[in-house]
């Protein structure tokens, strides 16, 4: 395993007081630099332990005063995080007092301030982890929901990684059944024709493509879904709002037009995270602020991943309802009838009859009628997008877009085949999309794109 020339070191406990923080150092000097400050109470001295193994005692500055009383664990190269020698110091918590171990760690020669990532950076560099399971360990800190963080789990134990290889492994039998089918154009060898072949292809990209749709439902768990209310003026937007952020956000009043912008809150509807915007209501209006407010309004609703379209029981339908009913995209609208507690019987619901939305309730936002309703209507569309995580799943747009070009190659190689071009066309395709696929995994990747990948880390992991 490669130990990179200078040793790193940071605190990888998170800023702020606790119990413990944990202070992380990695590389070929990291046993020589605890030797120098570590002196055991009761055991073994850093150089003679063992890997996985720990021991109690004091931390010293350089001028052998006692910082901390700490444990120190000892993981030997391979068999670490970064696959070099690593010490953690585990020693008692607060700022101050981590700030001044590590301090003294930096004292020593060739042990430098880790860089964000870094760690993580290495354990890639020395072949510990795939790209995507370097990612998914970035997305396991930031994962919010019992859903991301098994999902990040599954990836970071290598889900993607082992279905990008099979992609990878059928892409190297098409290209070897091709060199054979060139090789031997008369012979008539089993399984080696154009039909054949074609057909490998096909169902490996429809396999790419189920991978591809992954990417809406990582995007939900990351982000949460996009969820906008819309409605024209007065339907009770912002109440409901209120009810399901739990607090008193937008401003509700009897005034048509109140909600002028888009406000926006994140909430946990069970396992779902809910990025709510509340719009300002949808309807013809002269003043130029309100304009701007309901075309924005109308075109949040096109980004939208889902749309809460409200529709007030109390009144007949209006010409405004009508307006929104045909902006409306069916296939990720709940239609929500508010004002339950007055509805009134010129209300016609059969305008609706030419609408398929994902599913329609009845609630009281006022007095809270019915909300859990909504609630479970608003998870199980949420579920409908969720793919299995032992699946894989292409969690960022870096990997999107490699995906993306690796689907288009083997489009290319599957038209070449089918209009009879010759086998060098095919392959060279073939060639394109298997160095996309590795591209995706970072086995064949710029350390352009490597510092990109690990800048987003926090300074520790
Ligand atoms: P918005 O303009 O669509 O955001 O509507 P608001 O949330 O400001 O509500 C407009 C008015 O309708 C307020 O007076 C609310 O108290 C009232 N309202 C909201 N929901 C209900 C409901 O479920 N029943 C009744 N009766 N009134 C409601």
């Amino acid at each position: 395993m490669q130990q990179l020339i200078d040793t790193i070191a940071a605190i990888a406990t998170p800023n702020g007081s606790g119990g413990v923080a944990v202070i992380r150092i990695s590389g070929a000097d990291a046993i020589p630099c605890a030797e120098q400050f570590f002196q055991p109470v009761r055991g073994k001295r850093p150089s003679q332990m063992d890997g996985y193994t720990c021991s109690y005692g004091y931390l010293l500055n350089q001028k052998q005063e006692i910082l901390d009383d700490v444990v120190l664990t000892v993981f030997r190269n391979p068999h670490s995080y970064t696959g070099e020698d690593v010490v953690e110091i585990s020693c008692h918590g607060g700022r101050f007092l981590s700030q001044k171990i590590l301090r003294t760690v930096l004292t020593y020669p060739d042990v430098r301030l880790a860089e964000a990532g870094e760690f993580t950076k290495r354990a890639f560099l020395n072949g510990k982890l795939s790209l995507t399971q370097a990612e998914a360990v970035a997305d396991l800190i930031s994962a919010s929901g019992e859903n991301a963080v098994r999902y990040a789990r599954t990836l970071r134990d290598g889900a993607t990684f082992r279905k990008i290889s099979e992609f990878s492994q059928i892409i190297l039998e098409i290209l070897s059944d091709l060199a054979v089918w060139a090789d031997y154009p008369d012979e008539d060898i089993p399984g080696v024709d154009a039909t054949t072949l074609g057909a490998k292809m096909q169902q490996l990209l429809s396999d790419m493509r189920q991978l591809m749709s992954s990417y809406d439902y990582g995007k939900i768990l990351r982000e949460g879904l996009h969820t906008v209310i819309a409605g024209k003026p007065n339907v009770g937007k912002s109440t409901l709002f209120n009810v399901l952020s739990g607090c008193e956000r937008s401003i509700v009043t009897d005034i048509a037009g109140t909600t002028r912008d888009v406000v926006e809150e994140q909430i946990r509807l069970g396992d779902v995270i809910l990025r709510l915007s509340d719009t300002a209501g949808v309807h013809n209006t002269a003043d130029k602020v309100e304009q701007i407010g309901v075309e924005r309004s109308l075109s949040s609703l096109e980004q939208a991943d889902l749309v809460l379209a409200v529709f007030d029981m109390s009144t007949p339908l209006s010409k405004e309802d009508k307006l929104l009913l045909e902006r409306l995209p069916e296939d990720k609208t709940i239609i929500v009838y508010n004002k339950s507690d007055k509805s009134n019987p010129d209300f016609h619901q059969n305008v609706f009859f030419h609408f398929s939305p994902v599913e329609t309730v009845e609630i009281s936002a006022r007095n809270q009628d019915n909300i859990p309703e909504l609630q479970n209507a608003v998870e199980r569309f949420a579920v409908r997008h969720a793919t299995p995580a032992e699946d894989g799943m292409i969690a960022n747009e870096r990997q999107r877009i490699c995906l993306e070009n690796a689907l288009c190659a083997v489009q290319e190689a599957l038209d070449a085949l089918s209009m009879g071009l010759a086998f060098d066309a095919v392959t060279v395709s073939l060639d394109a999309a298997a160095d996309a696929l590795l591209q995706l995994t970072g086995e064949r990747v710029t350390d352009k794109v490597v510092d990109t990948v690990f800048a987003r880390f926090c300074v520790g992991k």
